[in-house]
């Protein structure tokens, strides 16, 4: 008989793990709290606009392409993959907007106009990152369960391009001289949530990745790659339960051997998934009694992502504005340290403004756009008062916009909106803290200092996700499913 799979939670993380294993006849049943596929990478209908929830940016689709193959499927034939080009539309106070591209002759033209004298320093950027992201992705596709794991082959030959004891800031610094530029190619650090000054040297292969390889966007919005990885786990034979949350993990004799539904139900299996947040899963789901290493005071003191305050609109106007939008605050510096460290709601804060229906036809009627806009700010660790400030943030976002952009009288264009705020995401997506990009990653909350995709408290249970090896991200989080999945089958 095949064995049988319990996984808890149908964001990415666990969607990989279950097309994964009911490729190979395991006998996979997903349990979902939310009535909807994808958790963060789900997506919220409004009338007629739809809207992604999360991620907006998919990078690196070669792993997805994989995670396809692995369970004999084409994934042209499931998703319309389009590659945005220019990546985005960077704004910085006072200057001409500068459009990354992976154009390298427009690269060069740009950053002489408006960089002069960089232009040699990002070829070298391209050359030498090139040799660090070969070096480093191999690390990211194995578990690091043991201390011994970190003198892996793969991880000795990448450490000398690791940049051990440097930021993001400082390496990319190294590079470049001017100040916006360094922004450009290090703000990236905020897709982990973290600051470019705190966030690791080794992050520098996201800017790499994105300049070398692009970034994609799935007809239809990121959620339509969930949605997709749903209908094989179906086709497979495998079972997703939406609306049903799993109350409790049953832990006995130091192994997982099922859980307990909300509404009473228990379900054994021989082995256990969790996809849910993992600090939330742990405070929530897993009994204390079963948590030496994860107690609750030791999730509280970890370091965490920032959150992210949302705003989703509906519009009664088609907006010709690109596709990705970062308008930066204009002191960037101080804003990032109003997130990170001072925990403050910033007077002139960052706004990213993703304008899909402007190739994607599906999200809103053809006269409207569907406009989705993302703030960074501080988790929940802040003593920020949601309810109070939400109405004036939003205000504030929308004087922001007015101001900065050609986005004028944007309020009065309004057809349907929705907000998240850091408490949302706590309260109502499950998210430890309202960090939006979980546990951080610093350097002792990497590889082997992550939760292990093999649990460490008990047997027979495995993580997946953003809070687990290798780290949040959607390239990561499959891997992270491929990880476990291969750990089930005795792969590795
Ligand atoms: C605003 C935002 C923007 C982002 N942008 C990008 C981007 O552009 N590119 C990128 O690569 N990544 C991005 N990310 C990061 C990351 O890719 C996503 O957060 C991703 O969805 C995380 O996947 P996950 O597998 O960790 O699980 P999640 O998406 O968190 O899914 C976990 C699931 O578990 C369910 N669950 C929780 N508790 C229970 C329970 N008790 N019982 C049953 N089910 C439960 C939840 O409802 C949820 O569906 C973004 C994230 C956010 C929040």
């Amino acid at each position: 008989m095949s064995k049988k799979i319990i996984i808890v939670g149908a964001g990415p993380g666990g969607l990989t793990s279950g097309m994964l294993l009911s490729h190979k006849g395991y006998d996979v049943h997903i349990f979902e709290k939310k009535n909807y596929i994808g958790g963060r990478n789900g997506r919220i209908q409004l009338g007629e606009f739809s809207f992604d929830i999360g991620p907006t940016f998919l990078m690196l689709p070669e792993i997805l392409e994989e995670v396809f193959q692995k369970s004999d499927r084409k994934l042209e034939d499931y998703l319309d993959l389009k590659e945005i080009e220019p990546l985005y539309r960077l704004r910085f106070h006072g200057k001409q907007d500068f459009y990354p591209s992976r154009d390298k002759k427009y690269m060069h033209e740009q950053i002489k106009s408006l960089f002069p004298g960089d232009e040699d320093s990002y070829e070298q950027f391209l050359k030498k990152e090139s040799i660090k992201f070969n070096a480093i992705i191999d690390c990211l596709k194995v578990p690091y369960g043991k201390i011994i794991n970190m003198a892996r082959p793969q991880l000795l030959k990448a450490m000398p391009s690791l940049n051990l004891g440097k930021s993001l800031y400082d390496r990319l610094s190294d590079y470049f001289k001017h100040e916006e530029l360094r922004i450009a190619m290090t703000f990236q650090s905020k897709y982990l949530g973290m600051s470019p000054w705190q966030c690791p040297a080794a992050f520098t292969i996201l800017s790499y990745i994105e300049h070398s390889r692009g970034i994609f966007h799935p007809i239809g919005g990121l959620n339509k790659i969930s949605e997709a990885m749903g209908k094989v786990i179906e086709e497979n034979g495998g079972k997703i339960y939406f609306s049903t949350a799993v109350k409790e993990l049953i832990v006995d004799n130091k192994t997982a051997k099922g859980i307990v539904l909300e509404n009473g139900e228990t379900i054994y299996a021989d082995h256990v998934i969790i996809n849910a947040d993992f600090a939330h899963a742990m405070t929530n789901i897993v009994k204390k009694e079963h948590r030496k290493k994860y107690t609750d005071e030791d999730l509280d003191r970890r370091d965490y992502s920032c959150s992210t305050f949302m705003l989703y609109l509906g519009l009664n106007k088609k907006f010709d504005i690109p596709h990705h939008n970062i308008i930066f605050a204009n002191d960037y510096n101080q804003n990032v340290t109003e997130i990170a460290e001072k925990k403050i709601l910033s007077k002139d804060p960052s706004i990213y403004i993703q304008n899909p229906s402007i190739i994607d036809h599906t999200l809103a009627p053809s006269d409207k756009s569907a406009l989705y806009i993302l703030v960074p700010v501080a988790n929940n660790s802040s003593n920020i008062d949601w309810d109070k400030e939400k109405d004036d943030f939003r205000n504030l976002i929308f004087d922001k916009i007015e101001e900065k952009t050609e986005l004028k009288n944007l309020r009065d264009n309004i057809e349907v909106e929705k907000i998240i705020t850091p408490k949302d995401w706590e309260s109502e997506y499950h998210v430890y803290k309202g960090a939006t990009f979980n546990l951080s990653h610093k350097l002792f909350q990497m590889l082997y200092f992550r939760p292990h995709n093999q649990f460490e408290e008990f047997k027979n249970c495995y993580l997946v996700g953003g809070g687990t090896h290798p780290g949040s991200g959607l390239p990561t989080i499959y891997e992270s499913g491929r990880i476990s999945a291969n750990l089930i089958m005795g792969l590795r």
